[in-house]
């Protein structure tokens, strides 16, 4: 039997921040998407089995969908 794995970036989350932010990318003064995302190694691209490394906390742009990468929030 076959087993193909891979490696998957996956992102949850869809609470919105309380202050507005400035969207590097697309200029609008919006309130961000919370996210977390984190590595997992996945079974067929499809199935994430085993998280790898550090979460990482992810704020969307709900305009232009551009994420920004948070260490501390
Ligand atoms: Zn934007």
């Amino acid at each position: 039997m076959i087993f193909i794995i891979g490696t998957k970036f996956n992102v949850s989350g869809s609470e919105r921040t309380t202050e507005q932010h400035r969207c590097p990318q697309c200029g609008a003064l919006t309130q961000f998407v919370k996210k977390t995302g984190r590595n997992y190694i996945t079974l067929f691209f499809v199935l994430p089995i085993i998280p790898i490394g550090k979460a990482r906390n992810l704020l969307e742009c709900p305009n232009c969908k551009t994420r920004i990468q948070v260490d501390n929030l």
